[in-house]
């Protein structure tokens, strides 16, 4: 990256971030820098937030990001809670039912773990959030062009523009301490950055359709991928009273015209989709594929979302990863940013992040192997499989929790060979003082958190630990009797699973580490200083630590 030299207007020169893309990443990342207290201006080409569907599940973890911002009630009525009947299938061809996943329970975060939405809803209500703001510039109507680096800033130039076409109007440039590129699959500063990309290979395009679900009709709510020599496709409802079909295109397909109403209308009648039954909301055609940078850092310039990682859709943790990229990465800056943190935090961005990613690229991929497939001899020989395998895998409850949130991030901030390390740490319902509520909302969350199970975690804390928590601002909480009481039995049980009494949970709702004593719980401390590359304080003795 070259040094820059302005040469055109600066707007906001004291901004602390500067966001390139209002889609869903580059809002969220905004709204978590801004209740941090972070001036954010984030530039976006279009001048309205993306009308149209993409994402139609949404992970625990996201929903509970959302609480996070206080957004929750504004969101509760765009999601689809039926989460003890929903459940995702894999078919045959002749529709027999080869395996099944229930996503009933809540999961880790004290969610369903996924539920059902409309991506335009919840992509509108950022925006407005964004709008509302006062720490937040959403700037409309802007492309960025170039970014480039100094020591101690970044600044991106960006062009007037309406959407794809040129406005009238002068470049400005816009200069922030750290620049993110929210900017989308085919981001522009990715492509400036000092990266390769990773592909898998994976590449396939599909026809998507939306449907209004008219009330009362019924037989329209199939959940699951479809083994179909003929025609792969997958359905899922897609937030309330909706329902999205998806189907590979084939080589004979014309794709000019295949999204037309009589071809639609044709395609959906292979599943009883009819007139009388739903409304076209659209069509449109996507090409999935599989793949990611090799490095989200360069310098102070860092990615965050599908311009960080693409996947095929099949798992529906395209958005929500890059919202787990949001929460990563907004504690970092922060705490840099604050001067408490040195800049070599923001390694363990990447390496954390892309490991998990890599995970879920790896097996949406997988599972779009298996479901595009157009060799009838391959899929008997799959569906044989399956009916060897056992006749009919349920995994309900519990488990299916864990298939949606056992992906654990790579080395980075985490306590070393602690098992437990880079998992979403538990929410569940608490009650102190005659309130009852998720332990987020009555803690409040966003800091660094200390949890014990009957045991108070400060009473432990060394001179030298506790001054390190007092410069992260991080609390202690108890789970028991005298403090918060365990509502539902879930944190005893989450603490005899981890085999610990305390747990350090980081702002991103990760856990660091675990600890069973107090001698324990003071290493995990003074580790997590180390890693975090804590700067010296006049008042504590953390300085000591960083070499
Ligand atoms: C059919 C389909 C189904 C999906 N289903 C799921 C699902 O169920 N669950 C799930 O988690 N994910 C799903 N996804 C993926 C999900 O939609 C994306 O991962 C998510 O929208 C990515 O958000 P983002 O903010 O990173 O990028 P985007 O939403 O692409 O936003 C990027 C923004 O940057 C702007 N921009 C780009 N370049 C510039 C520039 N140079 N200057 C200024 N602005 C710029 C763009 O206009 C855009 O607004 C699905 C995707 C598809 C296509």
């Amino acid at each position: 990256m070259r040094n820059h030299t302005p040469t055109s207007q600066t707007m906001y020169s004291d901004t602390d971030v500067v966001i390139v893309g209002a889609g869903p990443v580059g809002m969220t990342l905004a709204l978590l820098l801004a209740e941090r207290g972070r001036t954010v201006a984030v530039f976006e080409r279009w001048g309205t937030a993306f009308p149209l569907p993409r994402a139609a599940g949404m992970s625990h973890e996201t929903v509970r990001t959302f609480q996070s911002l206080g957004l929750l009630e504004q969101l509760l009525p765009h999601l689809n809670f039926d989460h003890d009947e929903l459940s995702t299938s894999l078919y045959a061809p002749d529709r027999e039912v080869l395996a099944t996943m229930a996503f009933a329970g809540d999961g880790a975060s004290g969610f369903p773990p996924m539920v059902g939405f409309h991506q335009p809803d919840v992509d509108g209500l950022l925006s407005e959030a964004c709008e509302a703001h006062p720490l937040v510039g959403l700037h409309r109507g802007w492309e960025a062009r170039t970014v480039e680096q100094g020591g101690d800033d970044a600044v991106v130039t960006l062009d007037p523009v309406d959407g794809d076409q040129p406005r009238d109007g002068d470049p400005v440039t816009a200069r922030g301490r750290f620049v993110v590129g929210c900017d989308g699959a085919n981001s522009v500063v990715r492509s400036l950055m000092d990266t390769g990309v990773t592909d898998t290979g994976f590449s396939s395009t599909w026809l998507v359709i939306d449907t209004l679900v008219r009330p009362g009709a019924s037989g329209v709510d199939l959940f699951g991928h479809m083994l179909d020599h003929q025609r792969p496709a997958t359905l899922a409802p897609a937030g309330k009273g909706r329902q999205r079909v998806e189907m590979m295109t084939l080589d004979s397909d014309d794709l000019d015209h295949i999204g037309d109403a009589d071809s639609v209308w044709g395609l959906l009648a292979r599943f009883d989709i009819t007139p009388d039954k739903v409304d076209l909301a659209r069509s449109a055609i996507y090409t999935f594929r599989g793949r990611w940078a090799d490095s989200w850092r360069d310098g102070r310039i860092l990615l965050a979302g599908d311009a960080a990682h693409q996947m095929p859709p099949f798992l529906g943790q395209g958005f929500n990863s890059g919202v787990r990229d949001s929460l990563a990465l907004a504690w970092r800056i922060d705490l840099i940013l604050s001067g408490e943190a040195a800049i070599e935090l923001l390694d363990g961005y990447t390496t954390e992040r892309l490991h998990h990613v890599r995970q879920i690229v790896e097996a949406s991929v997988a599972l779009g192997q298996l479901t595009c497939n157009t060799d009838p001899q391959a899929i008997d020989a799959l569906v044989a499989q399956f009916r060897a395998m056992h006749d009919h895998v349920d995994t309900s409850g519990e488990d299916a929790a864990i298939t949606q949130s056992d992906w654990q991030l790579g080395p980075g901030c985490l306590l070393p060979g602690d098992a437990a390390a880079g998992f979403v740490a538990r929410q569940a319902r608490v009650e102190k003082d005659g309130m009852t509520g998720l332990l987020d909302d009555l803690t409040g969350s966003g800091r660094f958190l200390l949890i014990g199970k009957d045991v108070d975690p400060m009473a432990g804390l060394s001179d030298q630990a506790r001054s390190i928590w007092q410069q992260l601002g991080g609390r202690g909480v108890t789970i028991g009797a005298d403090d918060f009481r365990d509502v539902d039995g879930s944190y005893a049980e989450w603490f005899q699973k981890l085999g610990a009494t305390i747990v350090l949970v980081r702002p991103d709702f990760q856990v660091y580490g675990t600890a069973t004593d107090t001698d324990h719980l003071n290493e995990m401390v003074i580790n997590l200083a180390r890693q975090l590359h804590l700067h010296e304080t006049s008042t504590s003795t953390a300085g000591q630590l960083v070499g």
